[in-house]
């Protein structure tokens, strides 16, 4: 594993293990950069902004996201293999989401950023010549980058693709537990020739290392970040101390509505999806579901029915995240019942010494029940009955969070009607993670501020400044 500075690698750093969630067992080393190389990092990312990267007209920058996201194809088997091995997750997933939804996110900027243009005013003025008012973009500056380790390429690519569409140079942080496809990224924008300093990476951990030293660091002019939504505190204050902007993307407890009117076998299916991909380590995923009462019982058979069949699944990131979940089933098993799973597979082989967990359905928890109000961020979801379309709603609306929901209903009205009532930044119906690369993404309350996707994510990292010239 290797950081990338100025134009160059550097394996500079003490090195902190890096574990297979598979086994559980030591695989590699990552460096941890010191605080010396993140000034290095954003020092190179300021002077890169004065070089020959200033002069990069829009064509130009989208036709370097091509030759990136060209890079990451070639390059795709690699690249999954990297993506498996650091979050132990199926291949045929990392192969047909994570990779592909890289090069997409590279390209859908490419695309954007060809079709963005200013815009201008013809202002009347008393003497009859009049002025005319043009916005031109400028880029932020320095970006910083801080990414998790559930999506690690998806996710980072998804900021860094934007902030280098707008002129933005960037210096990227991954989650110290999965850093190799982003190694691999770096190699991809180096071949591609990129100006030295326009992307800079460094490993490292969060708090009290590279992590919070680029978000303290005065010379950083902004920070996207994906992560919990108590990281997110932390770095909004430590960019609040020079007020600079931030774009976040944080945790979420989403809920899933089932009104008796949906086809029963979709929901199903939908749910299924939607509550254990990534073995529920994605934040879209739903951990909560209500259903029409009236469906109730046979929702909850065949969902349980459907996570008991599971198989292919991955394990939990790390032992950590794995107790954590493990700590919730536990009060879950004894406050309320377990439908399906609950425990842990016996394999019978080098995963028993990893962080696997059954996928799990309970029920029967009351609604402030931390499994039910706290993120878990695992394959477990909570079922519960309702009675009205009201009711449902206010079950769904309660708590901290606002990222995403799914309806599922076959009247097309209540659909209308439900979905833009959930309090959330992204509203599925009859479907579950469809998404489109130009619509806007991210959550309300703790789960997040501004959105990314399409032009908001070019707008958040461009500057708009007016020109006013009297004619
Ligand atoms: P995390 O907040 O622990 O870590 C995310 C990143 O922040 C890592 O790179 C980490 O090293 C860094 N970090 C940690 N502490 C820091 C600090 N004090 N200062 C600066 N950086 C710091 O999150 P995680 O466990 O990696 O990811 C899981 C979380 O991410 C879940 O809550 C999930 O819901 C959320 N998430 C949200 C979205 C979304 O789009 N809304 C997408 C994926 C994940």
């Amino acid at each position: 594993m290797r950081h990338y500075v100025g134009g160059g690698f550097d394996a500079s750093g003490v090195p902190f293990p890096l574990v297979d969630p598979v086994t559980g067992r030591v695989v590699g080393e990552v460096p941890e950069a010191s605080r010396e190389l993140v000034d290095r990092a954003v020092g190179a990312a300021r002077a890169a902004l004065r070089g020959p990267w200033a002069a990069w007209s829009p064509e130009e920058r989208a036709r370097l996201l091509r030759r990136i996201a060209d890079g990451i194809e070639r390059r795709a088997e690699e690249f999954t293999a990297a993506e498996c091995a650091d979050t132990g997750k199926p291949h045929a997933l990392a192969s047909t989401v994570d990779i592909p939804r890289a090069v997409a996110n590279f390209r859908a900027y490419a695309d954007l950023l060809a079709g963005r243009h200013e815009r201008a005013w013809n202002t009347p003025t008393p003497d009859g010549r009049g002025a005319l008012n043009y916005t031109v973009h400028k880029p932020l500056g320095v970006v910083a980058v801080i990414s998790p380790w559930n999506l690690p390429l998806l996710l980072l690519t998804w900021k860094v693709a934007p902030a280098l569409a707008t002129g933005n140079t960037v210096v990227a942080k991954p989650s110290e537990l999965t850093p190799g496809t982003a190694c691999l990224l770096a190699e991809v924008i180096d071949e591609a020739g990129v100006p030295a300093g326009v992307f800079n990476l460094v490993h490292g951990r969060g708090a009290d290392a590279a992590g919070q030293w680029l978000t303290e660091h005065p010379d950083v002019d902004a920070v996207a970040f994906t992560g919990e939504s108590r990281t997110g505190t932390t770095i909004m204050r430590a960019a609040a101390a020079r007020l600079a902007p931030v774009s976040f993307e944080l945790g979420g407890k989403n809920a899933g509505l089932v009104f008796a009117d949906a086809d029963l076998d979709e929901a199903v299916a939908g749910t299924l999806r939607s509550s254990f991909t990534h073995s529920g380590q994605v934040c879209l995923c739903t951990e909560r579901v209500y259903v029409e009462r009236p469906v109730f019982d046979a929702f909850a058979a065949a969902l349980a029915a459907g996570a008991k069949a599971l198989t292919g699944y991955g394990p939990m990131i790390s032992a950590a995240h794995r107790d954590k979940v493990r700590g919730h089933l536990a009060r879950a098993a004894a406050d309320g019942r377990v439908l399906a799973g609950g425990g842990v597979p016996d394999f019978g082989d080098a995963r028993d010494g990893g962080f696997w967990i059954e996928p799990t359905v309970l029920t029967g928890l009351p609604e402030d029940h931390p499994a039910v109000r706290d993120e878990i961020f695992g394959p477990v979801v909570h079922l519960a009955p309702f009675d009205t379309e009201e009711e449902a709603l206010a079950l769904a609306n309660a708590g901290p969070y606002g990222l995403a929901a799914t309806v599922w209903t076959g009247d097309v009205r209540r659909a209308h009607r439900v979905a833009p009532a959930l309090d959330v930044g992204i509203a599925w119906v009859n479907t579950w993670n469809l998404r489109d690369l130009r619509t806007p993404f991210g959550g309300v309350k703790a789960s997040g501020i501004g959105r990314e996707g399409g032009d908001h994510s070019l707008d958040f990292f461009s500057e708009p400044m007016n020109v006013c010239v009297k004619l």
